[in-house]
């Protein structure tokens, strides 16, 4: 254990200040919620709390963490079967529902692009998806949907 050097004294609601350059390098922003561990009678520790919750639709059942990411089952057995009902539709099926005229095309663009996000993932292996969508200059939610198209025909 790494000692920073800096205290800080507990003021009269028993409220302690995180020094800002532990906030800093820890990417702890005012109002993020800390979680407390006890490592033994002496020491406690404190740490940024990531929640546990879904990705894809929030739910806290049954989560699986994979890549940086928690994802519960029901998401991760729609990934993996392209034929699903998406049952309660979300506003990013709107973005893929096409006109039969121009369905040739939009597959076309949905390809070029599936094809970018697979390279953007390769070249930013730790990126998140608000950070893919940046480097591809779309959306978090056709991110998420193109990593959906992805999923379905990665898998063997
Ligand atoms: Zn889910």
């Amino acid at each position: 254990m790494k000692d920073t050097g800096m205290i800080r004294s507990l003021d009269s609601l028993g409220r302690i200040v995180v020094p800002v350059e532990i906030r800093l390098t820890r990417n702890i922003d005012i109002g993020d919620p800390i979680e407390f561990f006890i490592l033994d009678e002496k020491i406690i520790v404190l740490r940024k709390y990531t929640s546990t919750e879904c990705t894809f639709c929030r739910s806290l059942d049954h989560v699986t963490y994979y890549k940086d990411q928690f994802i519960c089952n029901n998401c991760l057995k729609e990934l993996g079967d392209p034929e699903r009902d998406p049952g309660q539709p979300e506003p990013v099926h709107n973005a893929i529902v096409e006109a039969p005229e121009h369905s040739n095309l939009r597959r076309t663009k949905t390809e070029q692009m599936s094809q970018r996000l697979e390279q953007a993932i390769a070249d930013h292996p730790f990126a998140n998806q608000k950070e893919l969508a940046e480097v591809l200059g779309i959306s978090q939610a056709r991110v998420s949907q193109l990593k959906r198209r992805l999923g379905s025909t990665n898998r063997p």
